[in-house]
């Protein structure tokens, strides 16, 4: 037997362990699953190319719990251990890994941002055991060993002949503070955080598996049982396999298998597959998000060669399309690192830019495989759509191959479409085209009906980041301007050169307007007479573009210089002063009445913008029906 020291620098690293890694320490799980794993490929590759001559077989991992005991156990058939290997990897080499890691650790322990915790492998284990046995067989014709460490720099290392088979036993004798690693429970989420989708079979438990009964069995037969290894993951998740290997149903079934608790179908998906300049494979979900911006739940999880390392992905995936799930598999982006270093590193900015690149084009094609279909999901993926040209440039520069603009009578357009077909139609006096919308249909209802009367295309925009988008249009977009059907009177919206006809004479007007500002005395409202035709809407209000956009790129983050301070609400009362209504307020002599008749007709004004309500509400009602009993 060989008892010794491990090579140390720091005093007594154990301690440091535990303390550093304090709120990680479940990590300790997938850093020796990975080992088991390593060692079992690694033994694939060296049977394949003939440099090992044993049968490879069909191997797999075992995680076993001993309560009384106190142990939990990880299994591996894998290549083993010879006792100079022992010396090497562990005393020496899986050491000075730890080492190096705390070192690192150490400085950036207060940085938050640091995602996933790779490279302290093996000596992870002391955080949560008091005492670390491995038990190993080289795959190579040696007697067993057995290494054993107390968590202090001493250890012993012996041959054994309690192991016969080849492979690895890591066995960890649990610490009294961490006893909950002995509940079944427990590693059973563990494994199904970190393991799910390892290329090696993970054997935890049995099950009971219910044969199929006979075809000729009897009506009463009871179907026979038998107990089967409860093999926790999928080893061939949809991820490595070829795309044209799968069916969408294959896409599907991971998608729930990712997602347990995702009943919903996604839209469709897309699959990554690079090998250069970058590894990276994966495969994303759309998500049906409708308006729904809420992204905590289910999010894109990343994998470094099929070990679950982190779902906070913020920086490796650019922000819009953190809407999406599925997985990312690299084993090229740096994972000890902070989050402003992942952001600053130029592989990290590839993968992203690739991403991006590939969504575009999944979006390109399915748009010209299938235009009525993509038609439909429009709405559904339309949010990130809008936040990709919002926040992502060279997304942007695509999107309008593939960002449709429906109408309120349910069409769908391409830019380039629909600037075909509002021209000239939409161009105003100036040579400016104007594009109409409406964010909302019924509550817009009135205006729309009165573009629509002059032939107007209105569009339908009713996602929550809509105004960041018709901002970046308007600016990207030459003499193309937005405005929403309600932001002034149609007339104003898109001006010709019309001749316009006035009933009332300048001093009558003047004095309409005056009759007007003194009733409604609202500091809101701000009092515009138009002449428009006798058939318009005697009172309408509006709300002025500009401000109103403003306000709405606020709510929903930034607004650029604008971001500042608050909008106050302001409305125009556009008054038609060609209107029947306008000649009996001049014509009514009764102060009373007269203000009586402006303010029932800023009540129906305001009602119809949905601005009615409370006891404004109430008195309006109690007064019309007083006017129906009359
Ligand atoms: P890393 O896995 O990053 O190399 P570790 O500290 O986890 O670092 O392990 C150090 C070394 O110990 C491994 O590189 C491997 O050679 C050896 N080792 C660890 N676990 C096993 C195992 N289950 N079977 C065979 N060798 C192992």
């Amino acid at each position: 037997m060989t008892k010794g020291n491990i090579n140390v620098s720091v005093e007594n690293i154990f301690p440091l362990i535990k303390k550093f890694l304090y709120s990680d320490h479940e990590i300790f799980l997938r850093e020796l699953i990975s080992n088991a794993t390593d060692a079992t490929l690694k033994l694939k590759h060296l049977t394949s190319i003939g440099e090992a001559k044993v049968e490879y077989g069909t191997p797999k991992i075992e995680v076993k719990i001993d309560k009384e005991q106190k142990t939990l156990r990880i299994i591996d058939q894998g290549i083993g251990m010879t006792a100079e290997e022992v010396e090497k990897y562990i005393n020496q080499v899986a050491f000075s890994g730890a080492e190096e890691f705390l070192e690192k650790y150490k400085d950036s322990a207060k940085d938050s941002g640091i995602i996933g915790h790779f490279g302290l492998g093996f000596y992870s284990a002391f955080m949560v055991a008091e005492k670390v046995e491995i038990l190993t067989k080289s795959y190579k014709d040696e007697t067993a060993v057995r290494w054993i460490c107390d968590g202090s720099p001493e250890f012993t290392l012996e041959e054994t002949t309690d192991k016969t088979d080849r492979g690895t036993e890591i066995i960890l004798h649990i610490a009294e503070d961490s006893t909950e690693f002995l509940e079944e429970s427990k590693i059973r989420e563990l494994l199904s955080k970190y393991n799910k989708f390892m290329p090696v079979p993970i054997k935890f438990g049995t099950k009971t598996h219910t044969l199929p009964l006979p075809e000729d069995a009897p009506e009463d037969a009871v179907a026979e049982t038998e107990e089967v290894d409860n093999i926790i993951n999928n080893p061939t998740p949809a991820w490595t396999i070829a795309p044209s290997e799968l069916t969408n149903e294959d896409y599907m079934k991971f998608y729930h298998e990712l997602y347990p608790m995702q009943f919903e179908e996604p839209l469709f998906n897309i699959h990554l597959n690079v090998d250069y300049p970058f590894n990276l494979t994966g495969v994303l979900f759309f998500p049906k998000l409708s308006n729904n911006l809420n992204i905590d739940r289910d999010k894109i999880q990343l994998y470094q060669n099929q070990v679950f390392v982190t779902d906070e992905v913020k920086g490796i995936v650019p922000d819009f399309l953190m809407l999406l799930r599925g997985v990312i598999d690299s084993p090229d982006i740096p994972l000890n690192v902070s989050r402003s270093y992942l952001q600053a590193d130029g592989a990290v900015k590839k993968i992203s830019s690739y991403i991006t690149k590939k969504v575009a084009d999944k979006m390109s094609s399915l748009i010209n495989e299938n235009r009525e279909d993509y038609e439909q999901k429009w709405n559904d993926i339309k949010i990130v759509i809008e936040y990709g040209i919002i926040t992502e440039e060279k997304f942007a520069e695509k999107a309008d191959k593939f960002t449709l603009y429906p109408t309120t009578d349910g069409k769908y357009f391409l830019w380039n479409e629909l600037i075909e077909k509002i021209q000239p139609l939409h161009t105003d006096k100036d040579g400016n085209t104007v594009i109409l919308y409406a964010t909302n249909a019924d509550e817009q209802h009135g205006y729309i009906q009165s573009a629509k009367d002059k032939g107007y295309e209105v569009l339908l925009l009713d996602s929550p980041v809509i105004s960041h988008v018709i901002q970046k249009l308007e600016t990207s977009k030459e003499k193309i301007s937005f405005a929403r059907v309600d932001s002034d009177h149609i007339n104003n919206l898109i001006k010709k050169d019309e001749p316009v006809i006035s009933k009332l004479n300048d001093t009558e007007k003047e004095s309409l307007k005056k009759n007007v500002e003194d009733a409604v005395k609202d500091a809101k409202f701000t009092v515009q007479l138009e002449d428009l035709d006798s058939s318009d809407a005697p009172f309408t209000i509006t709300q002025p573009e500009f401000m109103r956009r403003m306000k709405e790129m606020q709510a929903t983050g930034g607004g650029g210089m604008f971001g500042m301070g608050n909008f106050p609400e302001m409305y125009n009362l556009v008054v038609n002063s060609n209107s029947e209504l306008s000649s009996q307020i001049l014509k009514t002599e009764n102060t009373e009445e007269k203000e009586s008749l402006i303010r029932y007709a800023l009540d129906l004004a305001k009602l119809s913008q949905n601005l009615l309500k409370g006891k404004d509400l109430t008195d309006f009602i109690q007064r019309s029906y007083k006017q129906l009993e009359k």
